[in-house]
């Protein structure tokens, strides 16, 4: 029964992709469409004077989500791709010179707890045993599964109460830790998946034990090189993958148990028995579905929820190496919680800055012609329903001022910069189609999160599936590489 189905998948971020790679091992026809020359959304590639640039995501975490995706398929993970481990996870530097190498070997990280604050080496590890409860819960047991009914969440309530998920991450670590740099040290890592941490429900202080349990990666030839694995992966098992293809509008035909999706896409249509999209949700719902009631409904509630921050990304390369470089560096601003509270809530450009600094030619100095380094620089901003920023001017200067300040870190860099591109909040919006330029979905507040999230099936249009950042769990690539899991777990039980 499976094999006479095809389904559509459309967008081909890690989401799409491995919720692909797992339809199509099922025996079901799967068919990408992507919008872009590329594979990968949010992690896509550009490549310039022998430069690598990875756009998004680049530290690699929770290997097991993606060996599983091999292991489905059948195939040896090592035929596609090769991780390799990076040491520090992250470098943390502050304003005031106080620097921590946040590394997976426990011993040695609680050393570097007790030279800075030696009071804080017990909270620290009752946090490492609080975090690891929360995994266990928030990532080994409800990570990849769906909430669909409101009973799903009823049951697991108890448990989120226990672990005070109503509490916010800052609020949760600065209840085990005093110091300061320390507590930011341990609470940052909701950005990574577009949550303020002292909004952020403390569930996702699971990404510290999470780090810890497996380490962190970087694949051989950049993220790229997994996006690519990954797309290879799916074709070998005979799916079809268009790329230049965005779909237009998805229209409805035939009634329930038969209902077939008619997809525009530039001249074509082509007709599926279910759709999952990939595509930023907002989209998703109010312009391939705005036909649909349900589509316009969807639409406005989105419009009602929070949505994550934007980011700004500077791509550089340098005709010169830098010594003493970490692969992953995070550079505290003057400011942490006022600077967070501008970046989600105010109307303007903040004054100062928090940065990470991704330096890959660390890890693989095949991401840069000899002798030179490639990097990203990325400051997270307000989205485009907060602030009135006008990108197209600001951005230069906006670059300008990063890299005066990274200089204290990488000496006269502005006179060995020899490749550029800058991609702000406008381009989330234009080339990923992104509400309010958002760069990870709807916020991962505990009131938008699992059964409260945009479900992995939608409860209307029969055969409309939802996989990526927007829906259960969330962003970053564990979670919608689970969120894949969740996902085509419902088709496949749909079809019988
Ligand atoms: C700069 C940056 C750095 C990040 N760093 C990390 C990190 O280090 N680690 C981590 O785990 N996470 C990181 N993240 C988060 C992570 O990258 C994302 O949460 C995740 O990759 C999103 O995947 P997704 O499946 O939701 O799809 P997306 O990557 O959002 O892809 C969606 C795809 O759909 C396509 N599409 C949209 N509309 C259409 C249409 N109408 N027709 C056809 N195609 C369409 C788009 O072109 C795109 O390719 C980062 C994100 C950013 C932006």
């Amino acid at each position: 029964m499976i094999k006479d189905k095809r389904v559509a998948v459309i967008g081909s971020g890690f989401g799409g992709l491995a919720a692909a790679i797992r339809l199509q091992a099922a025996g079901i026809e799967t068919v990408i469409f992507e919008a872009r020359d590329l594979p990968g959304g949010r992690a896509y590639v550009y490549r310039d004077q022998g430069f690598t640039f990875d756009a998004g995501p680049t530290v690699i975490t929770a290997p097991t989500c993606l060996e599983e995706l091999f292991e489905v398929a059948g195939k040896p993970m090592a035929d596609y791709v090769t991780l390799l481990p990076v040491s520090p996870f992250y470098r943390l530097v502050w304003e005031d010179g106080y620097r921590f190498d946040y590394i997976g070997d426990g011993d040695r990280l609680v050393d570097q707890i007790r030279e800075r604050s030696p009071g804080d080496v017990a909270g620290y590890l009752r946090f490492v045993d609080y975090a690891k409860k929360v995994f266990d819960k928030g990532y080994t047991e409800l990570g990849a599964v769906p909430f669909l009914r409101f009973w799903d969440m009823i049951k697991v309530a108890p448990d989120l109460a226990r672990l005070r998920a109503d509490r916010s991450v800052y609020q949760t670590v600065a209840g085990f830790i005093k110091d300061e740099h320390l507590r930011e040290a341990f609470s940052f890592h909701s950005l990574l998946v577009g949550g303020n941490p002292f909004e952020t429900s403390a569930i996702y202080t699971l990404i510290h034990y999470l780090e810890r349990q497996w380490g962190v990666f970087f694949p051989k030839g950049g993220t790229g090189a997994l996006v690519q694995g990954l797309v290879k992966l799916f074709t070998d098992l005979g799916g079809e993958i268009r790329l230049r293809s965005p779909v237009e509008q998805i229209t409805i035909e035939g009634k329930n148990g038969s209902v077939r999706h008619r997809i525009l896409s530039g001249q074509e249509t082509d007709s599926f028995d279910a759709v999952v999209s990939n595509a930023d949700l907002h989209h998703t719902y109010a312009t391939l579905y705005r036909d649909h009631p349900r589509g316009q409904q969807m639409g406005r509630r989105l419009e009602r929820m929070s949505w994550s921050m934007s980011l700004f990304v500077a791509y550089f390369g340098t005709d010169r190496r830098y010594d003493d470089l970490a692969h992953h560096t995070i550079l505290f601003g003057p400011r942490y919680k006022g600077l967070l509270r501008e970046i989600f809530h105010g109307g303007d450009l903040p004054e100062d800055f928090s940065l990470y600094l991704h330096a890959p030619t660390v890890t693989d100095p095949s991401m840069a012609p000899p002798g030179c380094e490639a990097f990203y620089v990325l400051s997270p901003v307000p989205h485009l329903g907060k602030a009135k920023i006008d990108w197209t001017s600001a951005a230069q200067p906006y670059a300008d001022r990063i890299y005066q300040s990274l200089e204290r870190h990488l000496p006269h860099l502005r006179q060995h910069i020899v490749t550029q591109r800058l991609f702000t909040p406008l381009d989330f919006r234009k080339q990923l189609r992104a509400h309010h330029g958002s760069a990870f979905s709807v916020a991962p507040l505990l009131r938008q999160s699992a059964w409260f999230r945009p479900h992995n099936r939608d409860p209307v249009i029969p055969g409309l599936y939802i996989v990526g950042a927007g829906t259960h769990p969330g962003a970053g690539v564990p979670g919608v590489v689970s969120s894949a899991k969740a996902t085509a777990s419902v088709v496949l039980e749909d079809f019988g």
